[in-house]
């Protein structure tokens, strides 16, 4: 294509000189015959100069043909263009298919410009951060204006991932993190690490009480220790000491107890250890073993309207119905009647233990069976809890498809109930 007008470049002017040079020597007019022809020339140059500053506006429409050397400049660049369309295509289908990937991403994925415009984003962007398609060709900072996230776009720390509260939900953590793709765009991720700060306080909580509660007991055990190791001391005085250290060591030995099967619960599933397990004879057994700690007899009564057996695991079940049971002796005035009972409730099975003791004020019972809690902190540990004993009494029941409701008046006492899916008892 370009030789052919090569040489139609090279013909018209030669041509046009040869014919206006015989005309001028025939004439004997040879100056005005050649000025004629540069007119010509001239004005041919004008008319392709006009037909290309027309084709310029739609430059990426194929350029006219022409006679002259216009073509020969503006067909490269022509082409060029039309090269560049070609790679600009293909770089936005990619640039797209890329994006439809992070839409699977649960984390905000935001795609910057060299300047810090937003080119892209996924669903969870617009979702956790509020944004949305109108958004894209504004700044990231100008469009979330918290004063921390806005230092972090500008100041390309890539390194460090800033933890920022949400500038549209105040209780709402998130953590942003960029990173450079190397095209000269920065991909910005912002995750919600509300739960993730939750648990970690909650396990520095659990931590710091753990330790807490260890340290009273060991105090204890330590300092009859060195009474009893004083040659100083009354000989009578330290052997005394010797089934004084019976109480601290119960405790500490009931606290490690718990603390595995918490953690046990924790990390084992339920499903395979289920067998049809009879909550009546359980209960009876349970009440049986207590006997000897309770402080009257008959302070117990057990109410079983059916023999049912639930699917469940035995050893649980039994840590469930000793655990409501002795905080119900406990919690209850010396001599106080304690019922235990499995009755039928609509589909399920309904174990409860009412007592009348001293109850519980309203503003505690959604935390009751949370670690460590107490609702009078001396004078329960004073009656020998572990301040577990409903944790796990929670977790068990989870892994039974129940939970536990309480219900309770304060100075009347309280009832603790949870329901089970029943098997009919063959
Ligand atoms: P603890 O080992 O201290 O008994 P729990 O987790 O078993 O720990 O119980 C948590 C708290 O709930 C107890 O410290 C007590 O304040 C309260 N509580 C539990 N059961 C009863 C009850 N039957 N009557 C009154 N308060 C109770």
């Amino acid at each position: 294509m370009s030789a052919y007008f090569a040489n139609k470049l090279r013909v018209v002017p030669i041509t046009l000189t040869l014919i206006s040079a015989t005309f001028g020597l025939w004439l004997g007019e040879l100056g005005w015959a050649l000025f004629l022809a540069s007119l010509v020339w001239i004005f041919i140059h004008t008319s392709e100069y006009r037909k290309y500053l027309q084709w310029s506006r739609h430059p990426l429409k194929r350029p006219p043909n022409g006679i002259d050397r216009w073509f020969l400049l503006i067909y490269p660049l022509f082409r060029s263009l039309q090269r560049e369309r070609g790679r600009t295509r293909d770089m936005t289908k990619r640039l797209r298919e890329i994006l439809r990937l992070t839409e699977v991403i649960p984390d905000a994925v935001i795609i910057l410009t060299p300047t810090g415009d937003i080119e892209g984003m996924n669903d969870a962007a617009r979702k956790l951060l509020s944004l949305s398609d109108r958004d894209v060709g504004l700044g990231l900072a100008t469009v979330l204006r918290n004063p921390d996230f806005v230092t972090f776009i500008r100041e390309n720390q890539l390194e460090e991932p800033l933890e920022f509260t949400s500038p549209f939900n105040a209780g709402q953590s998130l953590e942003a993190r960029r990173f450079d793709t190397g095209n000269e765009r920065t991909i910005v991720l912002v995750r919600d690490i509300t739960a993730l700060n939750r648990l970690l306080t909650m396990r520095q909580n659990f931590v710091a009480n753990v330790s807490h509660e260890l340290r009273t007991p060991l105090t204890v055990v330590a300092g009859y220790l060195e009474t009893m190791l004083d040659e100083t001391q009354d000989a009578e005085l330290r052997l005394s000491l010797i089934s004084r250290l019976e109480t601290p060591v119960k405790r500490l030995q009931n606290l490690v107890n718990d603390l595995m099967l918490l953690t046990q619960l924790e990390s084992t599933s339920s499903k395979e250890q289920k067998r049809p397990v009879n909550l009546a004879k359980l209960v009876e057994t349970c009440v049986q073993e207590l006997s000897p700690l309770t402080r009257t007899t008959n302070q117990i009564s057990i109410i079983v309207e059916d023999e049912v057996l639930i699917p469940g695991i035995d050893t649980e079940l039994q840590s469930v119905c000793f655990n409501l049971l002795t905080n119900a002796l406990r919690y209850s005035p010396e001599g106080n009647p304690i019922t235990i009972s499995v009755k039928k409730h609509h589909q399920a099975v309904r174990l409860s233990v009412k007592d009348q003791g001293y109850g519980i004020a309203p503003e505690h019972l959604d935390r009751l069976t949370e670690r460590f809690y107490r609702v009078d902190l001396a004078g329960a540990r004073s009656r020998g809890g572990t301040g577990l004993g409903l944790a796990i009494v929670k977790h068990i029941l989870r892994r039974h498809g129940s939970e536990l409701n309480i219900q309770s008046t304060l100075g009347h006492g309280s009832t603790f109930f949870c329901d089970f899916e029943s098997i009919e008892a063959a």
